[in-house]
């Protein structure tokens, strides 16, 4: 049975424990040692599950599954190099949030646990509350009052209970973990069999360049679900010989919303992240990470950069990819900005990005002029 571990004091839990934080403070992780056993790998179906001994489960024949593909990457000429970019948005309800809730809400049902939270600024929630749906577990989803109308739509449809809560994220994070008090806390976030579901998008990057690791990713970071999902893939398939280096991990924020950038590069002015101003980039306008420290970590780790890109380049950035034909929301043009703003690519390597949410998500916040 695979437990849980305090990375800061080595405490264990069992992984049916209900608690998210270790007494110390700290989030929990998972323990398990991730296996690639490629011939086994490339007979099975095209989906996340074919990296099942990666997988922090105990039966995988008893997951909960919307059909996740594996999603295609595509090579994109943008103004400053070519990039390739994967399709995240093509995952079942538009974003790849969808990895994580299957490995979650898949662990979840395996032990029975029957209702849970989770605050989200509307992909996430829209993403278990379909995982939820499908295995029947009860959910209650924590939103800013603020969010897309056709994301709190796509959450209700879905059977969700939507409690809309005044303020900023952080108001909306603080009454989903007084509610985690009694039932269990689904984070995307702080859940790590959650993060652990995301890691397949590393597997998937991997088997797509050749079994081989790209020399840059770039990706937007909010909470950091994505980057860290990202880094706990290459680490694991670095810990089992699969791959002998790291790729460099380039995270990127909204200058509007954007305390990662300001910690990476130990700027001073607080004024900027204590208040956030509002960002088109709504799925990762998030003002205070609890994962901070490990986002910084991770971003040692893997000889990282944090940069940031303002709400008008990354409405560029939206334009330009609508008119090559990807409808994209606007917080998935946020890792477009960021490598335009890199400018020359030469040095950067063989560069890889995501498209991290579908545009019919947000229409209404993607009323730029075209
Ligand atoms: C969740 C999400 C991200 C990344 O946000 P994190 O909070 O860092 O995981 C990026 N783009 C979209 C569209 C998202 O939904
Ligand atoms: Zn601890």
């Amino acid at each position: 049975m695979t437990g849980l571990v305090c990375p800061r004091c080595r405490n264990q839990f069992a992984s049916t424990t209900m608690i998210w934080r270790c007494p110390c403070g700290s989030l929990l992780d998972v323990s398990h040692a991730a296996m690639f056993p490629i011939e086994a790998i490339v007979q099975r179906p095209m989906t996340m599950w074919r990296y099942r001994e990666a997988l922090p489960l105990n039966n995988t024949a008893l997951i909960v599954s919307l059909g996740e593909p594996m999603t295609p990457i595509i090579e994109v000429q943008l103004r400053n190099g070519l990039v390739r970019i994967k399709q995240e948005q093509l995952m079942p309800t538009g974003s790849f949030k969808d990895r994580g809730s299957a490995v979650m809400i898949s662990h979840l049902r395996a032990i029975g646990i029957t209702s849970v939270v989770e605050d989200s600024s509307g992909n996430a929630g829209a993403s278990i509350a379909a995982y939820c749906a499908n295995a029947g577990i009860e959910c209650h989803i924590f939103v800013p009052e603020a969010t897309s109308p056709s994301k709190l739509k796509q959450i209700q449809c879905m059977g969700a209970r939507l409690v809309k809560i005044p303020g900023n994220r952080m108001d909306t994070a603080e009454a989903a973990w007084k509610m985690a008090e009694r039932i269990y806390y689904a984070s995307h976030y702080a859940n790590p069999f959650f993060i652990h579901g995301i890691k397949t998008l590393a597997f998937e990057i991997w088997e797509q360049s050749g079994w081989d690791v790209p020399d840059a990713i770039v990706l937007p970071v909010g909470n950091g679900s994505l980057l860290l999902g990202v880094a706990q893939g290459f680490s694991d398939l670095l810990n089992a010989g699969s791959i002998s280096r790291l790729p460099r991990l380039i995270a990127v924020q909204a200058a509007q919303c954007s305390p990662i950038y300001h910690a990476w590069n130990q700027l001073t002015d607080r004024s900027q992240i204590e208040h956030s101003r509002k960002t088109i980039a709504e799925g990762i306008a998030i003002s205070q990470p609890l994962c901070q420290e490990k986002i910084i970590q991770v971003l040692r780790i893997f000889q990282g950069d944090c940069i940031s890109v303002s709400d008008e380049e990354i409405t560029d950035a939206l334009r330009f990819c609508h008119r090559a034909g990807f409808y994209i929301e606007p917080t998935a043009a946020v890792s477009i900005a960021g490598i335009t703003k890199l400018g020359n690519l030469d040095p950067y390597g063989r560069v890889v990005t995501v498209f991290s949410g579908h545009g019919l998500k947000s229409v209404e916040s993607s009323n730029y002029s075209p």
